[in-house]
């Protein structure tokens, strides 16, 4: 009965709430300007390893900064790994504390968030003023807070099925994400699955190293959510 109504309430949820189906109520960005072809890649429940430094890894060699929305669990395993992508450029935004998704339905709740910024602010020195909440799904009174508080929720434009196990194929996926790509576009990928900190990920790098090149020789230029959006990232701690 318990798992039903779990169930239930997830599935209201998505359909209600997760971007960009009903816009999550207009709680959610799910794209920068449209005039412009700036676009922004996301990754989500990171950092791990080695899939997060394999992506790193490439990004820099291809000279483009993305936006992780790390869970905090994760962020406190691989610190290093943290601290390394903030000093590239990378931003580092809130997935919450552990990708649980019934802490979001309790009305008092807010510690999953507060805790996951808590964690990523005590390893960079500043905290996070991104959020992702995970599978997309928000309350409406988790919006309030977090505007309140002078978050920018984040969504996307376009979903990627990178996340599936087992992976398919990252050029395949790529392709796909192309063909819906538009000005302002946010990319959604994964550098983890939910709660695994180490995770071995090669899909999801080689998508990235064909579509990197593939837009750009369509004009695009790779910004951050921050850039893309004109919002900050982090506030002081
Ligand atoms: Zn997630």
């Amino acid at each position: 009965m318990k798992n039903t109504m779990f169930l239930g309430l997830n599935k209201t949820g998505n359909l209600l709430l997760s971007p960009p189906m009903g816009g999550g109520l207009g709680q959610f960005r799910n794209h920068g300007p449209r005039n412009m072809r700036r676009i922004a890649l996301t990754f989500d429940d990171g950092p791990s390893k080695p899939c997060t430094e394999e992506l790193i890894e490439a990004m820099g060699e291809m000279n483009v900064k993305g936006t992780f929305f790390c869970v905090g669990q994760n962020a406190v395993i691989n610190a290093d790994l943290l601290r390394r992508m903030d000093a590239e450029g990378h931003v580092i935004g809130n997935h919450s504390l552990a990708h649980r998704r019934i802490t979001s339905i309790k009305p008092w709740g807010g510690d999953h968030i507060d805790e996951g910024a808590r964690y990523i602010g005590k390893i960079l020195g500043k905290l996070p003023r991104l959020y992702r909440p995970p599978w997309g799904w928000l309350t409406p009174w988790e919006g309030r807070r977090l505007h309140q508080r002078g978050y920018t929720i984040v969504g996307w434009d376009v979903y990627t099925l990178d996340w599936c196990i087992p992976e398919i194929d990252g050029h395949a996926i790529a392709d796909k994400a192309r063909r819906i790509t538009r000005p302002g576009s946010m990319l959604l990928f994964h550098d983890a699955y939910p709660g695994a900190q180490f995770w071995q990920k090669r899909e999801t790098t080689r998508a990235i190293k064909r579509i990197v090149p593939a837009l750009r020789a369509e004009g695009y230029e790779f910004v951050t959510v921050p850039e893309l959006l004109n919002v900050a990232g982090y506030t002081s701690l």
